[in-house]
């Protein structure tokens, strides 16, 4: 598949004509797509054009707009099929799961859709006789979407629907490894028949098109979902030239089982957690936080499960686990066993590269469980990204809770327990955007706010009605209709 830029409505190359190649990280031999290898001179077309189109598209009515978002969800449930196929190869998670990405971002159009009839303000009493009050949401302007590799689809639909759909014109930079997943959804927000200039995508490295985005001067806003370290150069970008900026970034998410847990129930949220998705998802549980009396039985009987994996490419049904996404992302994983092995942590089951027959031709690496972790390791604290997952023991549930918010991260937490005092003191204690109570830490749901605290997020939410808290500004309305002037903040009692 060849990848193009869409800007104004038309798909062009980058200005300079520079390539870059999308491979299939299951199989390097296969080249899945080339896209252009765009800069800041094509990042300043696109701005210029969804400039262009805002001055229009924020007078179109929302309930109008919104109809845009419902042909997008039609769209992407009729290409479902296709989206998956292609997405397992570009970025390697079984078809099962690709099919999940699409599936949410036709659930979140069909939210926001539902949104075009709301966009709810308030009305309020004025203090003053004869005179109305109320707020109206109101675009924030042109929103620059930067995005990961791990939901093609369903991140940028979390950005973007919710964007559109209050008013805003768009420059979505999608991860460089996915660029024919934001390809074919570009394609789809072209056929849903929205004004040329209104969405614009421009495909490149994050160094190149994802820094020229928040420095541009004529972006209002840019919602980024990446690593902590992205979002803290980001950050200091958009606050520096005077930016709206919602972040989405790491996370080091822990599951904690108590002794009186279902233990079964447990294991087989551990697992899911742990290895769905390569473990390369944001929520993915890279802590488990057992009590020391069940911790043997389960890091052993998680052990025996762990060895029945198959890993392989995703688009074989028998696969449960995919590759990582790319080289550096392995070798990522490889040096954080080897840091691992230097703290004194046990390697329980896994913890090399996997290259048995095809296995050699991709990115893949088995599924690993560390034992006798300590909060303080390394392996404990920061963020692998890979199928690794670091066993602690505890002593009692306050110390489980301790340890779970013992990281400067703050996205999903998890807790399995049979008592419902430790599960509301969980829900009241543990430091994190999102907590489950007897589930893994991984499945969010697209109409409930997604994010996190401390250094996860910088205070916003995605997805939901929290989503539109991004994406619009409140406008506060006075209507005066007493015909005289009226004073207020004035002590006239
Ligand atoms: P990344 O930070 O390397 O890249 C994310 C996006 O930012 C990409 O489009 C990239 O090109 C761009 N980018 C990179 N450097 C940039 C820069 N200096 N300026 C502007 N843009 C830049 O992350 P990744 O490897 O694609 O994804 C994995 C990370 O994303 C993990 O840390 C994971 O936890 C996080 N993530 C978070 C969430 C969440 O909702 N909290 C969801 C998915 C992934």
């Amino acid at each position: 598949m060849q990848c193009l830029n869409y800007i104004d409505g038309r798909w062009v190359p980058a200005r300079s004509g520079a390539v870059m190649e999308s491979r299939n990280p299951a199989d390097w031999r296969e080249l899945v797509a080339t896209a252009p290898q765009s800069d800041a001179a094509d990042v300043d077309a696109a701005v210029a054009a969804a400039r262009r189109a805002y001055r229009s598209w924020r007078l179109v009515p929302a309930p109008v707009r919104a109809e845009s978002v419902r042909r997008i969800g039609e769209l992407l449930l009729e290409r479902k099929a296709e989206l998956a196929q292609l997405m397992t190869r570009e970025m390697g998670k079984p078809l099962e799961e690709t099919r999940g990405d699409v599936q949410e971002g036709i659930d979140c159009a069909f939210y926001y859709a539902g949104e075009g009839r709301r966009l709810f303000g308030q009305t309020t009493p004025s203090e003053l006789g004869n005179k109305f009050a109320m707020t109206v949401r109101v675009p924030i302007g042109v929103c620059g979407l930067i995005t990961p590799w791990n939901f093609p689809i369903a991140i940028p639909c979390w950005k973007s629907l919710p964007a559109l759909v209050c008013g805003n014109a768009i420059a979505f930079k999608p991860a460089r490894d996915t660029p024919a997943c934001a390809t074919l959804l570009t394609q789809i927000f072209e056929a849903a028949g929205l004004p040329a200039g209104v969405v614009n995508l421009v495909h490149g490295t994050g160094e190149a098109v994802g820094r020229a985005l928040a420095e541009h001067p004529g972006i209002d806003l840019i919602s980024l979902t990446g690593s902590s370290q992205t979002g803290a150069e980001v950050g200091a970008t958009c606050g520096r030239t005077h930016k709206r900026v919602c972040l989405e970034m790491g996370g080091k998410n822990a599951q904690i089982v108590m002794e009186d847990a279902d233990l079964d129930l447990a294991l087989e949220g551990a697992l899911w957690g742990a290895f769905g998705t390569t473990g390369q998802r944001c929520t993915a549980t890279s802590r488990l936080i057992l009590h020391r009396d069940i911790k043997a039985e389960f890091v052993s009987k998680l052990i025996e499960l762990t060895g029945n994996l198959r890993l392989g490419s995703g688009l074989d049904p028998q696969t449960d686990v995919g590759p990582l996404i790319n080289q550096a992302q392995r070798d990522r994983v490889i040096r954080y066993l080897d840091i691992a092995r230097d703290e004194g942590a046990k390697l329980a089951i896994g913890g090399e590269v996997a290259r048995e027959d095809d296995l050699q031709y991709g990115c893949f690496f088995q599924p690993t469980i560390l034992d006798g972790v300590t909060p303080d390791m390394r392996v404990a604290r920061e963020e692998i990204f890979g199928p690794v997952v670091s066993a602690i023991a505890v002593d009692s549930f306050d110390r489980a809770i301790q340890v779970l918010n013992d990281t400067p991260y703050g996205l999903s937490s998890s807790v399995y327990t049979r008592d419902v005092n430790r599960a509301f003191q969980a829900m009241r204690d543990l430091e994190a955007g999102i907590t489950y109570i007897n589930g893994p830490t991984i499945g969010a749901e697209v109409h409930l706010p997604f994010g996190g605290v401390k250094q996860t997020g910088n205070g916003h939410r995605e997805a939901g009605s929290a989503a539109l808290d991004v994406f619009s500004d409140w406008k506060t309305v006075y209507v005066d209709f007493s015909g005289q002037l009226q004073r207020a903040q004035i002590d006239n009692r």
